[in-house]
């Protein structure tokens, strides 16, 4: 963990301007697919979720695509789904007893990092078969993406828009992906090299990444981040730095509108304000709090 939070607290600016990119689901169309095709089908395997398929499909899609929990642990988005599924009409009219995760919940909120490692650990520790369930299923989600998720390539205009600000902008990859995964995605694709850093789970937390590497060193309203999810927003106002949305379901739209209009508006002292208010308040209107069959 240290020596790759040095590589990151002794990065040295080149330019006047900074910009921390998100990768799943903001460079990458990943997320649709991990979800889709890996997630889901494993919830189902897992959790007995077999006479609900419809609902625990459309709980997964909501709160892991299409809500403010989008990008947010998988551990956590668990305990999310199955919650929302209990409340559901249709779970109970079908008289389905869900699995419960108290063991889940209350190694979530131990303050552990949430991995397969720390799950392993806390397994044979305590043997208990729910959270051996847990790690059998996020074993599988791995498995799934690995068999799975591969041969994507960043979204349209990405390519473009980092052609055009690596002249005057520092750029850094900031992720919770592991980054073994990161590197091997971002130079497949060929986009590697324009990253300085390729800062992954590894290296902490995305506020932890943006903070050390870039406050401190750029002049106020210089600090850009680009992501696709509530923590990537929460991480950037964390630091007082500045925030694009790659809106899910537009994406393509936002990363033209970045590379005809917004950039342009960074490098010009333009951003901030009125119009990344606007652009913020349309992002969060993508993310709501209440799925759509309560509303
Ligand atoms: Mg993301």
């Amino acid at each position: 963990m240290s020596r790759s939070r040095d590589l990151l607290s002794g990065f040295r600016p080149l330019h006047q301007f900074f910009i921390g990119f998100d990768s799943d689901g903001c460079v990458f169309d990943t997320m649709e697919i991990k979800q889709k095709e890996c997630f889901c089908p494993n919830n189902i395997k897992y959790f007995n979720l077999q006479p609900i398929a419809k609902y625990a499909r459309e709980t997964t899609e909501f709160v892991n695509l299409y809500s403010k929990w989008r990008g947010s642990n998988r551990f956590q988005a668990l305990i999310k789904i199955m919650d929302l599924l209990a409340e559901r009409e249709e779970v109970r009219e079908r008289g389905i007893r869900l699995i419960d995760l108290k063991p889940l919940r209350d190694w979530v909120a131990s303050g552990t990092p949430l991995g397969n490692e720390n799950l392993t650990e806390a397994v044979n520790k305590t043997g208990d078969p729910v959270l051996k369930r847990v790690l059998d299923w996020s074993v599988a989600v791995n498995k799934s993406i690995a068999e799975i998720v591969h041969g994507i390539p960043p979204y349209p205009y990405v390519k473009e828009c980092l052609v055009k600000l690596t002249q005057r902008a520092d750029l850094i990859c900031v992720s919770q992906t592991p980054v073994e995964a990161l590197e091997r995605e971002w130079a497949e694709h060929g986009i590697a090299q324009y990253a300085a850093v390729i800062a992954g789970l590894e290296f902490g937390s995305k506020k932890e990444h943006l903070k050390l590497a870039a406050v401190g060193k750029y002049p106020a309203g210089h600090i850009l981040m680009v992501g696709d999810a509530l923590g990537d927003l929460e991480a950037a106002k964390a630091n007082g730095a500045l925030f694009y949305p790659i809106n899910p379901g537009r994406e393509v739209d936002c990363w033209r509108r970045f590379y005809e209009e917004a950039l342009d508006r960074f490098f010009n002292e333009a951003y901030q304000g009125e119009y990344e208010a606007r652009l913020i308040e349309d992002f969060l209107a993508l993310l709501p709090e209440k799925p759509p069959w309560k509303r």
